[in-house]
């Protein structure tokens, strides 16, 4: 059976060099072509088309490429699917457009272990090692959604031998919790006998630990979900570390690592706003102080020196409650609160001298406060799913959404959307 993947991720979403592994699982598996959403192929001499769906809205881009082909539902002799990405849930979002939606990376594949094959592109490599977590927050899709498995060591290890002797060094294990693979020292020691370069700079604060002894190795910028710096709400959606865990931990990186990135989000059920800014407080004395060595000179006047400079930057989104998540009826985000938050966040962050700039918009170094009301409720719209969905995702936005959706955009779809 000939087969084409699609597409639907907007090319300028991906920074260069990035690998879609979700499309390289179906590729391989159906030996499919692969072309963009945008592009305009013969679509007769292919018997399958599947659509890879990486983020929710980026369901939109099915409708065009359909109709630019001719193959709208009911008319149509070829089976047209979705095939790979986790943007598609479990609520018939497409349903109305495809004859059948797989749920993630033809999961079905992998139903005991992790089977999934490496992939090389452009001197980089990806290797899954794990699907699913055994971390369950309880807002997490991705944990809810689908089992716990791993690739088993020793595949990981000929996988690593196969990539290396393609001459590839710079791999990423890709893993929801890196330091959380069960044979991770022994992955790791044997990366290194490789000469692997390690990519993953990824890691949940519960497995932190495991990898401390590693972070030399691991690139200089980490990254770590925190969620919520309100300690009780952050324990309740599952991230169990406390404060002071979590102060030590990124002592500890910052004192390998230049960089420490922290993900937050913005929304969830009974987080207390006050505790955010008291670390913000709390990490800009860290930054100032972590590696300044103090003394006094000949003549007795203090000095200190900065021996490395350290940066500290948070990634805020908003709560997106998901479908099968325990936290799937809770409410969507109060943006006048948001509102208020943002006013108190922006003024502590340049306040703290841990952002530089007049005002911290939403337009700050893409999106790193989350969507914007509009954009924030169509992506909610999407994710509820259902049939009668099908109009807007064919007609509201003919041409497809790219990386940016405007307020008109938004609110045509919502207006075709029944909201
Ligand atoms: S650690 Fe990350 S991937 Fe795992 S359940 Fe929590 S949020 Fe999801």
């Amino acid at each position: 059976m000939k087969s084409l993947i699609v597409d639907t991720v907007p090319r300028d979403c991906r920074k260069a060099g990035a690998i879609n592994l979700g499309r390289e699982i179906v590729r391989e598996r159906w030996g499919a072509d692969v072309c963009q959403w945008t592009e305009t192929v013969d679509v007769a001499q292919y018997d399958r088309i599947g659509f890879n769906v990486y983020y929710a809205t980026h369901a939109l881009n099915i409708g065009p490429f359909l109709r630019r082909h001719g193959l709208e539902k009911g008319d149509r002799a070829k089976r047209v699917l979705v095939a790979g990405g986790q943007g598609v849930g479990r609520r018939g979002l497409v349903s109305g457009l495809v004859d059948e939606v797989f749920v993630g990376e033809l999961d079905t594949e992998c139903e005991r272990q992790i089977l999934s094959r490496p992939v090389v592109r452009s001197g980089r490599a990806v290797i899954e090692i794990s699907r699913g977590c055994k971390q369950r927050c309880s807002f997490c899709e991705y944990s809810w959604g689908r089992r716990l498995r791993y690739k088993p060591l020793e595949l990981v290890k000929r996988q690593i031998d196969e990539v290396v002797e393609a001459g590839c060094r710079k791999i990423n294990f890709m893993s929801t919790d890196f330091a959380g693979y069960p044979q991770f020292d022994e992955l790791v020691e044997y990366a290194l006998w490789k000469r692997v370069s390690i990519l993953n700079g990824d890691f949940c604060v519960v497995s932190l630990p495991r990898a401390f002894r590693w972070l030399q190795y691991f690139p200089r910028q980490i990254r770590l979900g925190v969620e919520s710096f309100h300690e009780p709400t952050r324990i309740a959606v599952g991230k169990r570390f406390s404060d002071d865990v979590l102060y030590e931990s990124i002592e500890r990186v910052l004192d390998v690592a230049s960089s420490v990135h922290l993900y937050l989000i913005f929304g969830l059920p009974g987080d207390d706003y006050g505790a955010w800014f008291r670390w913000v407080e709390r990490l800009a004395g860290m930054r100032e102080t972590i590696h300044t060595w103090r003394g006094v000179d000949l003549f007795g006047a203090a000095f200190k020196v900065n021996r490395k400079p350290v940066r500290i930057e948070f990634n805020v989104t908003n709560f997106e409650p998901c479908d099968g998540t325990p936290l799937e009826g809770a409410p969507l985000v109060d943006f006048a609160e948001k509102e208020r938050f943002l006013s108190g966040w922006s003024a502590a962050m340049i306040g703290t001298g841990l952002f530089c700039g007049e005002r911290m918009g939403y337009a700050n170094s893409g999106g790193r406060i989350g969507r914007k009301e509009l954009s924030y409720r169509m992506l909610m719209r999407i994710k509820r799913g259902g049939p009668e969905l099908t109009k807007a995702l064919l007609d509201a936005l003919p041409y497809g959404v790219r990386t940016w959706i405007s307020d008109s955009e938004a609110l045509r779809f919502l207006g075709m959307a029944g909201e």
